[in-house]
């Protein structure tokens, strides 16, 4: 776990120590744990007030890269006008224009709001079954995790948990 201190400050740099969450068998990734902390994001707090302000599945999903059961959450279905901001800083993400309704039941984007995800990569695979690396989808504010960018039906998508979004409707 360690590296050269200007390596830990590249968000990609991070990436290669995904296998010791994997060995541990944790939920809680080891390379996104080391991310948020050596990178200096806009937003950031002290992991105390991060699970004052988030509920438990909240903070699995987006400080700890935990993914939500499929269909658990309503915005999965959800189809009103309006904005996806991430719940931990805010920021706005994903408008809803640009969201699509797939039955694997998770929330889908074709695109995000330019500047405002970051990617990685996720080496513990939860989306591929834990046979292989995913593209993770990550707050550019506060370098909380969202899913994952996957290919679907010939299509590159962003797939979000609901859990680490706020959904604002549009003014009508
Ligand atoms: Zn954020």
């Amino acid at each position: 776990m360690t590296s050269a201190p200007l390596d830990r400050r590249t968000f990609l740099g991070t990436a290669a120590l995904g296998s010791a969450a994997i060995a541990a068998g944790s939920s809680a990734r080891a390379d996104l744990a080391d991310r948020l902390d050596a990178y200096q994001f806009e937003v950031n707090r002290p992991e105390g007030e991060w699970r004052e302000m988030l509920s438990n599945l909240e903070f699995n999903v987006l400080r700890e890269g935990g993914t939500e059961p499929a269909r658990s959450h309503p915005y999965w279905e959800a189809s009103e006008p309006g904005v996806y901001s991430c719940k931990a800083c805010d920021l706005p993400l994903y408008d809803s224009e640009w969201k699509v309704i797939l039955p694997m039941g998770w929330v889908f984007f074709y695109h995000s709001r330019p500047t405002a995800i970051l990617t990685d990569i996720d080496r513990s695979g939860p989306m591929t079954g834990g046979t292989g690396p995913a593209i993770e989808a990550a707050c550019r504010r506060c370098g909380s995790h969202h899913g994952h960018i996957v290919g679907i039906n010939n299509e590159v998508i962003h797939c979000i948990n609901g859990a680490g979004l706020t959904f604002t409707p549009s003014a009508t």
